[in-house]
This record gives C-alpha cells, sequence and structure tokens, in this order.
C-alpha cells in the first residue's frame, strides 16, 4: 500500500522549500522529505556559517588593524573560538529553525524525516513507507568531494560539515584546494591566528579566474601570511604523531607540508548515488549529476531535478533561480529557462570578489570585437578613506552591440557592487547607461562610470 500525494519533494535545500509553498499553494497535496538538516547545506554547513565566519575573522582583522586607523587597542588581540562556533551557531540555528518551522507548518504538506530513495518512476520509499506522486522534485544537492588519495583513511581530515564543529584554533591549517571553499576558510583561519598552508593543484589559485584574478587573491592572501603551494598534484596524507604530513608534487617549496590538520575543499559532488534513480531511470553524467533540460526536467516525464544536484549550478542563487524557473514553467506557463541566466557569483575572502558573465579569457577565446576596462582599487578614493586599496575592477564591452559581456570586482563592497552590472546585463542596456548615470559619491560604484569612459580594445 502507498500514500498518495501529487508532488513529493526529496530534499529541503535551497530550492525545495519554495517550491513546496507553490506547489501547496497550487492545491497539490504535497510531501517533502529531508534526511538530515532543514535548509540544507547553505544554511547549516556553507553559505551562512561562513559568512559569520568570515564575519569573526574580519572583526580580528580589522582590531589588529586599529594602529592605521589611528586607534589603539591596550592589549593583545584575543580570538576566542568557542565565542566565534557560538556566534555562528546562533546564526545558523535561527535559518535552521525558519526552514523547519515553515516546512512543518504548512498547510497541505506532509514533512518525512528520513532517507527518500526512488522506487520507480512514481514511487519514492522513506522510512519503509512508500509514498507515490505523479509529480516528483529532486533537490538533494552534494557533499564535499573525498578523493580517494593515498593515506587518505589514515588521517582525521575535516570537510567543510566537520569544520562546523571546530571551535579551538588549528595550530596548522592545511587546506587542500585553492578555490572559492577552500580560500574563505584559509584567509578566515588566518587571521583567527592558525598558520594556513594552501595546497592547490593547479598553477594559480581559482583557475576559473582570469589570471590577474587569480594573481591579486594570491596577493591579498599571501600579505596576510597565508603560505600557498601551487602546481601540487597531493601525493598522499601520512600520520605522524600529532601532526599530518600532506606529501605533494609541488612546483616550488619543500615537497612535504606538515600541518596540525587537514581541510579538504577539491570539490562537491551530488547526492545522487543512493536515490534509487536506476529504479526509476532518471539519467545522470559520468560525474553523477542529474541530466535535466533548459526546463529542468529529466529524461523521465513527471520527474524534474533541481539545485546542485543537476549540475548547472552550485549556488544558492543558481538553486532558487531553478525553482523559480521549474514553478514558472509548471504553473504560470511562463517559459523561463536554464540559459536565460547570467553567470554571477562571489567569492567572499576580505575583499570579495563579485563576477557576473564572461571572464576576459573566455571573451577572447569567443574571438569578437571586444573593449576593456580596468581600475586598480587603489584609485578609488573610498578604498583609499578606507585603507584597504587592494583588488581592482576590469569590465568587458562587446564593441559592436556595446553590451557588458563580463565583470570581476575585486575589491571593498566587490560582492555587492557587481550587482549593478548585473541588472545592466539583464535590462540588455548598452555601457553607456551605467557610463552616463550620476553615482553617489564617495562610492566604489562611483568609479564604474569613469571606468566605462576609459575603455580600451581588447589587444
Ligand atoms: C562551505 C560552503 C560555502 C558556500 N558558500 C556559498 C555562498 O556564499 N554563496 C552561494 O551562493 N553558495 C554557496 N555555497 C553553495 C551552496 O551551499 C549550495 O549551492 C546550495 O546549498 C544549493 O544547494 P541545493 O539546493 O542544491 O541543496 P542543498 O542545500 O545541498 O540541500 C540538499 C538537501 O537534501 C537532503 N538530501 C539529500 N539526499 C537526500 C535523500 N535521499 N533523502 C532526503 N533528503 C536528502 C540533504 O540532507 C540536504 O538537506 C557554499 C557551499 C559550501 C559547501
Amino acid at each position: 500500500m502507498s500514500e498518495k500525494f501529487d508532488a513529493i519533494i526529496i530534499g529541503t535545500g535551497q530550492a525545495g522549500p519554495a517550491m513546496a509553498q507553490r506547489m501547496t499553494q497550487e492545491g497539490l497535496k504535497t510531501a517533502i522529505i529531508e534526511r538530515k538538516l532543514f535548509g540544507g547545506t547553505c544554511v547549516n554547513v556553507g553559505c551562512i556559517p561562513t559568512k559569520a565566519l568570515v564575519a569573526s575573522a574580519r572583526a580580528a582583522y580589522m582590531a589588529r588593524r586599529g594602529g592605521d586607523f589611528g586607534v589603539v587597542i591596550d592589549g593583545g588581540i584575543i580570538v576566542d573560538m568557542k565565542q566565534v562556533k557560538a556566534r555562528k551557531d546562533g546564526i545558523v540555528l535561527q535559518s535552521n529553525q525558519g526552514v523547519t518551522n515553515w516546512m512543518k507548518n504548512m498547510n497541505n504538506l506532509t514533512v518525512y524525516e528520513g532517507h527518500g530513495c526512488l522506487e520507480s518512476a512514481n514511487t519514492v520509499r522513506v522510512n519503509g513507507e512508500l509514498l507515490e506522486a505523479k509529480k516528483i522534485v529532486i533537490n538533494v544537492g552534494g557533499r564535499a568531494l573525498v578523493p580517494d588519495m593515498p593515506g587518505i583513511d589514515t588521517i582525521d581530515y575535516l570537510t567543510n560539515s566537520s569544520m562546523m564543529e571546530v571551535d579551538f584554533l588549528p595550530d596548522h591549517l592545511v587546506v587542500i584546494g585553492g578555490s572559492y571553499i577552500g580560500l574563505e576558510f584559509a584567509q578566515m583561519y588566518r587571521r583567527f591566528g592558525s598558520r594556513v598552508t594552501v595546497v592547490h593543484r593547479g598553477d594559480r589559485l581559482v583557475n576559473r579566474e582570469d589570471p590577474d584574478v587569480s594573481e591579486a587573491i594570491k596577493e591579498i592572501l599571501e600579505n596576510e601570511g597565508v603560505e600557498i603551494r601551487l602546481g601540487a598534484t597531493c601525493a598522499g596524507f601520512e600520520k605522524r604523531g600529532d601532526q599530518v604530513v600532506v606529501t605533494a608534487n609541488c612546483a616550488s617549496g619543500p615537497e612535504a607540508v606538515v600541518g596540525s590538520h587537514v581541510l579538504l575543499a577539491v570539490g562537491r559532488i551530488p547526492n545522487t548515488h543512493d536515490l534509487g534513480l536506476e529504479a526509476a531511470g532518471v539519467e545522470v553524467d559520468r560525474r553523477g549529476f542529474i541530466t535535466v533540460d533548459d526546463m529542468l526536467a529529466t529524461n523521465v516525464p513527471g520527474i524534474w531535478a533541481i539545485g546542485d544536484a543537476n549540475g548547472k549550478g552550485a549556488f544558492t542563487h543558481t538553486s532558487y533561480n531553478d525553482y523559480e524557473i521549474l514553478a514558472a514553467n509548471m504553473f504560470d506557463n511562463d517559459p523561463r529557462r536554464v540559459s536565460d541566466r547570467i553567470t554571477a557569483y562571489g567569492l567572499f575572502i576580505d575583499p570579495p570578489l563579485g563576477r557576473a558573465g564572461m571572464t576576459e579569457t573566455q571573451v577572447r577565446e569567443s574571438g569578437r570585437k571586444a573593449l576593456i576596462g580596468k581600475m586598480m582599487m587603489a584609485r578609488v578614493g573610498r578604498a583609499r578613506e578606507r585603507s584597504e586599496t587592494q583588488g581592482f575592477m576590469k569590465i568587458l564591452i562587446d564593441a559592436e552591440s556595446e553590451r557588458i559581456l563580463g565583470a570581476s570586482i575585486l575589491g571593498i563592497g566587490g560582492d555587492e557592487i557587481i550587482h549593478s552590472l548585473i541588472d545592466a546585463m539583464y535590462a540588455d542596456a548598452p555601457y553607456t547607461v551605467i557610463q552616463r548615470a550620476m553615482h553617489i559619491h564617495p562610492t566604489v560604484s562611483e568609479l564604474i562610470p569613469t571606468m566605462l569612459g576609459d575603455l580600451k580594445p581588447l589587444e
């Protein structure tokens, strides 16, 4: 016997809860299944806790820099890691409880706490019960990749999830992976007071960014004492007493890094291996991401996949945008498409990187005629007033259509300032609209029209 619903949602990540609200509002009798923490990665072990920790780390950094501003702190700066964690936990709890209460009090929604597994194209088993529905939405997200490196099983490594339990200061944190997640943790722990070494396979950090962006990020981190090993193909790990030896084939520096703790931040994999996708006939790609079309439908009619598990995005905003696309197509006769969205994301080191659209490298590869504008943060009055002049702004324009192709803003407020460019891109407005706009003084944004007034052909 199965319990019949109109719709079943598996996972309460960044898209599932909003989808549940919309489905129930549309009168669908809906079930939602969560096996662990309501709110998923972002709320519990991702965006929210890391940004809370980044804020504590920045407070420590600014306290140490007090003298630069004429603020004398009479005594040492002590970071109380127990309090740092308690603050972070309080912020997470608020968000987690918000989602939990939202789900548990929603009319027409039945919440199941357990692991959901498809048994066919329209049935899901959870806690021994069989649920049936014509519509199934998968929002199972992903988890940290733990590669099969020699010796990995012999050490107690940390991931973004177990890092959330750390309430002490690691003596020497070795971060494996110099990309978005790894670098946030690296800078944050350096600011808390740990010695930090980043061991990265590539020949530059965050390889997806332009080389000048990677270089500037490296400088920002090295200025604070983060040690960086590039070109490091990690050979393995070995426990030596209380220490962990990370052996790496490094392009520079001694081969082995000896640390007290290791954080693995080498990528994410989708939670699709134990979902019964084969029983339902749902196709995945070679990395396990569920294959979906431009409207997020899988190859099986009546089953959709939204969020990180479909491989079309790896962010909270892409997951939420997936919900909007699916809801628009399912209920509003509004043909929104994944391909309508413009690439946008942040890297939340301090100062942060805000990114939109194409990189300079991608523009060059596309072969189109383009213009480029670049301005160092050291030229921006607001940055100088705040003694935070690291980074730069860069923008790429299509020479013929005058549309913005992409931008990178690495510097104070970069994660916020990028949005005026994202909005102009969505409005499909020529760059001249922003160039002629009057922006507020003194801000970083006021220099964007100036930068646009000094574009050069991309050679
Ligand atoms: C350290 C870190 C920092 C990040 N920072 C940012 C950031 O600053 N900005 C940003 O945009 N993104 C950030 N991200 C990425 C962001 O967290 C994810 O893109 C986002 O959570 C989207 O996930 P989702 O909706 O696909 O599902 P998730 O949030 O991963 O949630 C999936 C849920 O499904 C549940 N589940 C899985 N399988 C089953 C099953 N079989 N049955 C029942 N339940 C199941 C899981 O328990 C989980 O609760 C960060 C990620 C990490 C790891």
